[in-house]
């Protein structure tokens, strides 16, 4: 049996309600003789990972690379930081790439922190905030709307404080799946004083129903003070290989960097990713497979005479009689789901959009073990 790194981070009692509902996050995934998949027969529907990719074109690039990966990847570095930038509109200089996006993200949280107190929602992903938060970081988690959707009015009052530096917010967020009205968060974003850096995480936005109608670029190619970051760990299928990265403001950018890990890129990763850019049709043949994962889980919900959050990514936040007790019980079945998020949301567990094949067993299991 193998435990995770999420599962010793939990385990060390790091102090973070997601880390705490981590600690009964062990993952197995031995029996696979690679180690880097589930076993046979197991359904892991639990980090969100997308079972279509890495793309053709990607699996070339890296079998192509393999030769070369004697070289440090400077190179091609730069050149995913310029594909990037010019699709996105903005200089490369304004791309920081990092070993995931959540590489940016601590970054961005060990920067920041230096200044001031990082505000959350209390129901967030904030898994890239761990190291820093060892390392001392203040933050604070303000909470949610009663819907569980992030409450920007909530964040506003509470970025008025004068210790606040940085408000993190993942749009659409993880774990609900929801997605906050663009002109909300427009209107927050500018309404926030100037020294409050907005960090928003779109780490699905590519998944979203209108991405570039929900989209925060625009606030940043004005100049504004504030961070977007993506990854190639979803629309991709790339969340082994590690690479995300943020846009933001030349100030910003350079900061972020100055936080970066050095060296932290690698080879494959950058091959897979400069493939996989441009590669249109895989892009919207991942999006469609995911889109027709959640509506079997949709209509697995419905079936089962429940609930799930209106989500526009690839999972779903469903209401349970207890998250623990449902997660075992899939687990018992060989279907791996997250338990309660934090002893805040007993009832609430996410599934994530798997092989269709698992969907539809974990959509076949849940009218009988949602009673769990
Ligand atoms: N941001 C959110 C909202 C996530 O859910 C995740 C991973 O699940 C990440 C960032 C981390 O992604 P990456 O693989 O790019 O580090």
């Amino acid at each position: 049996m193998a435990i995770s790194r999420r599962g010793w981070l939990g385990l060390a009692g790091v102090a973070s309600a997601a880390a705490a509902s981590r600690a009964s996050a062990i993952t197995i995934r031995t029996a696979d003789p690679t180690g880097f998949a589930p076993a046979p027969g197991i359904a892991h529907l639990k980090y969100n990972e997308n079972p279509l990719g890495p793309p053709a074109s990607a699996l070339q690039a890296m079998a192509d690379l393999a030769r070369q990966a004697w070289y440090y990847a400077d190179d091609a570095e730069a050149r995913l930081a310029a594909m990037i930038g010019s699709r996105l509109g903005v200089p490369a200089t304004q791309i920081v790439l990092g070993h995931g996006s959540s590489e940016v993200i601590t970054s961005a949280a060990l920067a920041w922190g230096k200044r001031g107190t990082i505000l959350l929602p209390a129901l967030q992903f904030d898994e890239p905030l761990l190291y820093p938060m060892a390392q001392g970081l203040n933050y604070r988690r303000v909470a949610m709307a009663p819907d569980l959707g992030i409450d920007l009015g909530a964040l506003a009052r509470a970025a008025a404080a004068p210790d606040v530096a940085m408000v993190y917010l993942c749009n659409p967020n993880n774990p609900t799946g929801m997605m906050l009205k663009a002109a909300d968060l427009v209107a927050f974003a500018k309404a926030l004083p100037p020294r409050v850096t907005l960090l928003v995480d779109e780490a699905y936005m590519e998944l979203a129903d209108d991405p570039s109608g929900s989209t925060m670029l625009p606030l940043v190619r004005a100049g504004a003070n504030v961070i977007v970051t993506r990854t190639f760990s979803k629309l991709f299928g790339m969340a082994g290989l590690r690479i995300g990265y943020a846009v933001a403001a030349p100030a910003n950018a350079a900061e972020l960097k100055r936080h970066r890990v050095t060296i932290s890129l690698n080879a494959p990763g950058l091959a897979a990713a400069i493939a996989a850019w441009d590669d249109n049709a895989f892009q919207t043949q991942s999006r469609a497979a995911i889109t027709a994962a959640r509506r079997v889980l949709q209509a697995g919900v419905a079936r089962a005479g429940t609930i799930a959050l209106p989500s526009q990514t690839n999972f779903l936040f469903v209401k349970v009689a207890d998250a623990n007790r449902f997660a075992t019980a899939m687990a018992q079945r060989g279907i791996l789901v997250r338990g309660a998020w934090g002893p805040a949301w007993p009832e609430w567990s996410r599934v994530s959009t798997g092989r269709m094949a698992d969907v539809e067993r974990y959509a076949a299991a849940l009218p009988e073990l949602i009673k769990a």
